[in-house]
């Protein structure tokens, strides 16, 4: 018998002892008891309850194939007991990690063709960050070095990762934000366009781009980076002219564009990658999660021939990179999970098909007096909950609006996330239509349930 598989009923008790838990008040989460999520099969998730509750969320973002693919284990075992682990430093590699660059190149579109291997999203963001300061020093720029970024915006918890998202919460611990980086504001129109159009809003938010470009000087600002929606911050979906006006800014002053597709890439929105969706070519997307669907970790930085190549031919090396750097066993994971999503046809079923009926039923919660909008591109949907439809009030406890539903839900099997007062919504690729009800269903119920002890908040 090994530890795993010992009787285990005072898991959270040792838990609450030993186990520091990611962003959590670890206090409450003790006295509260952990939830331990023992197994998992198709989009649901069982607890050491024996509870079963339909995770839409994916894990965190990331479990695009669906949970219990035998496939991937097995892959795993064999790359296992092949080669277990080898680097990627002095002058080798391994047959997965090759292969899974050349597999990623090939989705990422013209000019997308190098790939930077990390173990996460947070790497990814500390890689591009410092490659795209070497690249301008290269080119005899060594000035530009400043990296601006997006209120609200996520890019992950290493110090260069929290320092460029723009969550005040995060930068408050730490003494964030780092010197080099600076914010703009969000696209965020629901709460903050005013009495602009959504078209009008995007262009000013965008165009804050080069008035902070501006602030800077040019000559100093290496890159801007932006998540193609934003996950974290609420699912944020751009107005259309947004995303076309930043691209066109960023070619103007030449600064480098950073798409960060941690979230967005691998299928969610219906396309390889968020840039595909709408349509603008970036520099450098850094990539996690649906890489691997969450199976092992592994991320990476998509890296342009254009940079690549002054990378190759002028900088010599480049002093980055982890022990774990194209882990032969989570790129053959990863290689494996990108054959099922190709395989599976599920990006292009995100696009046509599951992706269409999740917006019809998410678009049609709409109707319920405590929604103000219901967005959604692919499977990546963000619900807002307002007092009021015709003045888009906000409720004043924002965040206990949000919980609020959200625990419902999951008191009724649901897994939902909320940030603030909004609802987010991120389910496996593979998900069925039924499967699509009963998150509306459920979540449709939360909402009444907030109606109906709405003088709380
Ligand atoms: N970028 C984005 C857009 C993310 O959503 C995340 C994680 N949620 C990260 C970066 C960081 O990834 P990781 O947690 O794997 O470090």
């Amino acid at each position: 018998m090994n530890e795993i598989s010992k009787p285990l009923s005072n898991l959270a008790a040792i838990d609450a002892a030993h186990h520091l838990h990611p962003f959590s008040d670890m206090g409450k989460l003790n006295a509260a008891g952990t939830r331990i999520i023992e197994r998992a099969e198709g989009v649901f998730i069982y607890d050491s309850t024996g509870r079963k509750y339909l995770d839409a969320f994916a894990g965190l973002w990331c479990v695009n194939i669906g949970y219990g693919r035998r496939e991937i284990a097995d892959v795993v075992r064999r790359q296992m007991n092949e080669l277990p682990y080898y680097n990627a430093f002095f002058g080798t590699t391994t047959p997965p990690a090759t292969l899974l660059a050349q597999k990623i190149a090939s989705h990422a579109g013209p000019g997308m063709n190098h790939v930077f291997f990390t173990n996460s999203g947070s790497e990814a963001t500390d890689t591009w960050f410092r490659m795209a300061r070497v690249y301008w020093k290269a080119l005899g720029h060594p000035a530009k070095t400043k990296v601006i970024a997006r209120r609200n915006g996520y890019h992950g918890s290493t110090v260069a990762g929290a320092s460029l998202g723009g969550m005040k919460w995060m930068h408050e611990q730490g003494s964030l934000p780092i010197d080099g980086v600076a914010h703009i504001g969000q696209p965020y129109w629901y709460a903050e366009g005013g009495d602009l159009s959504p078209a009008e809003f995007g262009l000013k938010v965008a165009r804050e781009l080069n008035e902070k470009i501006d602030e800077l000087g040019e000559e100093n600002v290496a890159a801007f980076v932006a998540e193609p929606i934003q996950g974290a911050g609420g699912v944020i979906v751009p107005p259309e002219t947004y995303w076309p006006e930043i691209a066109r800014i960023c070619k103007a002053r030449d600064i480098l564009l950073v798409s960060d597709e941690v979230i967005c890439g691998f299928g969610r929105l219906g396309s390889w990658f968020g840039y595909q969706y709408f349509g603008v070519e970036p520099d450098f997307a850094p990539i996690a999660k649906g890489l691997s669907s969450g199976y092992l970790p592994i991320g990476g930085v998509v890296v342009s021939d254009r940079v690549a190549e002054v990378m190759l031919s002028e900088v010599g090396d480049f002093n980055h990179g982890f022990t774990y750097s194209g882990h032969p066993v989570c790129a053959a994971a990863a290689l494996e999970n990108l054959r099922i999503i190709e395989a599976e046809g599920l990006v292009e079923r995100v696009r046509d098909d599951i992706g269409p009926y999740f917006s019809q039923g998410w678009k049609s919660l709409e109707d319920h007096e405590l929604v103000g909008e219901a967005v959604n591109v692919g499977l990546m949907g963000g619900l807002q909950i307002t007092a009021d439809k015709a003045t888009r009030r906000r409720f004043g406890k924002p965040d206990d609006v949000g919980i609020t539903v959200r625990n419902h839900c999951l008191a009724n099997g649901l897994v939902m996330r909320a940030t603030g007062d909004r609802m987010l919504a991120s389910p496996a690729l593979t998900i069925s239509r039924s499967e699509v009800d009963e998150i509306i269903e459920t979540v449709r119920k939360g909402l009444d349930h907030l109606r109906d002890t709405r003088e709380h908040f």
